[in-house]
Parts: structure tokens; sequence; C-alpha cells
């Protein structure tokens, strides 16, 4: 440790990202990218914007913020676009959630921690219930801001939004914030809600269901009020945090909404396969509403089934944490990559 470093950041472990491996070919399904590459159109737009990269982007991003917010029925007030939801995630808990805790799940995204630490949070950690799954009445007893991703990061569950929006209503003091990565494999989004109430943020990002993950780009939604606020701090920190084939290729993207359905119908579709094979082979699976699922096998440790896979060509992810260190978290890939998912699998588990 340098005599430099912040005394506040004494001990952060930085967040551990999946794998990107350089050193050969492997079937990838360890961070929950998409399989299918960007809309049709997207190529061509990025070309287009590399010819005026001597110009700065235009920092109002009103364009992509009014064509996300039509998703929902929302105009662009209502929206602030970030470098992906991990940028948007820290302009939100910078911006409103350092005056008091911020509570969540034991099991879930391993940012929150970190942008905690980072801005002087105190992160409340609330246990999932014995089949990981949120009981938003563990929540209700404290005066904590709130920090869920829905579906859940590494479990795939997923909390009805009606249920959201009871809690929302009911807690109108403090703060809920819905991280949506996932919500475009099955879950109805919590989005539209932030018309009817203040104390709503929702997250989402491009990375997964849409194909952008290397563009790095998400929204924010959110009541006026909240996204000017986050829109002041966003431009005092970085005005042009999204860069202009970044924009170009969102924009492009969110036009072709025929695209995204053919895709994320797909995906849902193979995780119905992937499951239903994993459980042939005697693995437990948790039901999952994202585009990868968390299962195990009595057979074989995480660490170990990780290990043996990654030696065979195929990548999954592995979490140390305890309550989830006996499972592996396997990304919906396509057809083809699941069909030798399963046939690695069965050949490892097959005694
Ligand atoms: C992938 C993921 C993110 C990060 O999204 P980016 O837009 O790529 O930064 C945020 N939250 C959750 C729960 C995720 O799974």
């Amino acid at each position: 440790m340098s005599r430099f470093l912040s005394g506040s950041l004494e001990g952060l472990r930085p967040y551990e990202a999946g794998e990107q491996p350089r050193d050969g070919e492997y079937i990838k399904l360890n961070t929950n990218e998409s399989p299918y590459p960007p809309a049709p159109g997207v190529e061509q737009a990025v070309l287009a914007q590399a010819a005026r990269l001597n110009l700065y982007p235009d920092p109002s991003q009103e364009r992509l913020r009014r064509a996300a917010g039509e998703l929902y029925g929302l105009d662009g007030s209502y929206v602030s676009v970030g470098n992906g939801s991990d940028e948007n995630l820290a302009l939100i808990f910078r911006t409103l959630c350092t005056d008091r805790p911020l509570a969540g799940p034991d099991v879930s995204y391993g940012m929150y921690p970190r942008l905690c630490k980072l801005f002087g949070i105190e992160h409340v950690v609330l246990p999932l219930r014995e089949d990981f799954t949120i009981n938003l009445d563990d929540y209700s007893g404290i005066s904590a801001n709130v920090c869920l991703a829905n579906p859940n990061a590494q479990t795939g569950l997923y909390v009805p939004a009606e249920q959201i929006e009871a809690f929302v209503s009911a807690n109108s003091g403090r703060l809920v914030i819905v991280d949506e990565a996932y919500i475009d494999f099955g879950g109805t989004s919590c989005a539209p809600l932030v018309k009817k109430y203040d104390n709503l943020i929702v997250v989402q990002t491009m990375s997964k269901s849409r194909s952008l993950a290397g563009a790095r780009v998400g929204f924010t939604f959110a009541c006026p009020e909240l996204i000017a606020e986050v829109e002041a701090v966003r431009h005092s920190f970085n005005p042009y945090n999204v860069n202009g084939m970044s924009m170009a290729a969102a924009l492009i993207s969110l036009g072709r909404q025929d695209y995204f359905y053919q895709c994320t119908k797909k995906i849902v579709a193979t995780r119905g396969h992937m499951t239903a094979g994993m459980q042939a082979l005697g693995m437990q699976v948790l039901p999952s509403l994202a585009n990868f699922v968390l299962a195990k096998s009595e057979k074989t440790g995480g660490r170990e089934l990780y290990a043996e896979l990654k030696r065979r060509g195929i990548l999954v992810r592995h979490f140390s944490e305890e309550r989830i260190d006996g499972f592996i978290r396997v990304t919906v890939g396509t057809q083809e990559q699941t069909d030798a998912l399963l046939c690695t699998l069965a050949d490892i588990l097959k005694e």
C-alpha cells in the first residue's frame, strides 16, 4: 500500500469480472453476454460515427434518452444514460445514497458492496431465504434505502413487479433501486412505475439482452427530479461519459425491437432446454428468469466442475461465496453451445 492511498479505501477488494480469455477458443458461458451479434445496422452506424471522432459526442444525450424512455412510455426527462449500468449505479449511489445505509441481499451483484465502500455508505446485508428467494418483508422493519437486482444476480430468481410496487408504495420515505439487468428474459419491468413513485429508481443495461456489452450503455429511469440530480453529478464528473460510437450503436439497436424480441425469445427457449437437460443429469437448477442458470451436482463441487469444464473448453463462472460455492453459473448461449455443454456435463458426471 502506498502512503498516498485514501484512508477510506484501505481494504477495498475490487470486483472480479469474469474471465475474458485471449488464450484460445472457449465456448464462453461465463459473463452473461448475448451469444447473438448486435442488431443489423449497428456496425455501419458505428463506422459512420468513427469518421466524426474529432468531435465530442452530445453531452445532453437527448436522442438516446428519448428513445430509451419510449420503451416504457416515458419522456426523456425520466432517463439518464451511463457508460454501462455500473456507472449509473455509481452515479445514483453518489448522488442519492450517501446519507443513510443501503440494504441488499447476501447473494447478489458484487458491485453494490464495492460502490458502498467507495462512497462511504454502510451496506446492510440481509440473507436470502433458505430457497434463495428475496422476501421483501425482511426489508420492512428498517429505514435503509434498498438496492436489489431483479431478477437477482447469481440466482436468476425474480420478485414479481406487483410485490416491488407494494413495497415502494408502502415505503415512500426511502429509495428503492431495482437493477433490471436481466428483466428482458421473462420478468415484468418496474420502469413504467417511475411515473407514479418518486422513490423508485430502475436501472437497465444494453449489455445482456441487446447484445451490446462492448458498447457500455445503460439507462437509469426515475422521476424527473431525481434524474436532474443524477444528471448534475454526471455533468460534474464526466459529461461525455457515453462515446459517440456507442450512442449510435444504442440508437440503432433500440430501433430494432423485432431483432431484440427474436434474440430474447431464443434465449428463453434455450434456457428451458438447458434447465431440462441439466435436471436430466441429476443436477439441481434454480428456476431462472435471467439469461443464466445457477446449477449444482451432488457428484462434484462447484469449483471442481468449473475447472473440469474449462479443461474441456467450456468457460462458466464459479463464485466462492459460501452460500453458492457448490454451484456453477452458466450463461444461456446458442442452442449449439448448450448442446455441447450438456454433452460435456454428461461426460463429466457419469461416475
Ligand atoms: C451485468 C450487470 C450489470 C452491469 O451492466 P453493464 O451495463 O454492463 O455495466 C449491472 N447489474 C447487474 C445485476 C448485472 O448483472
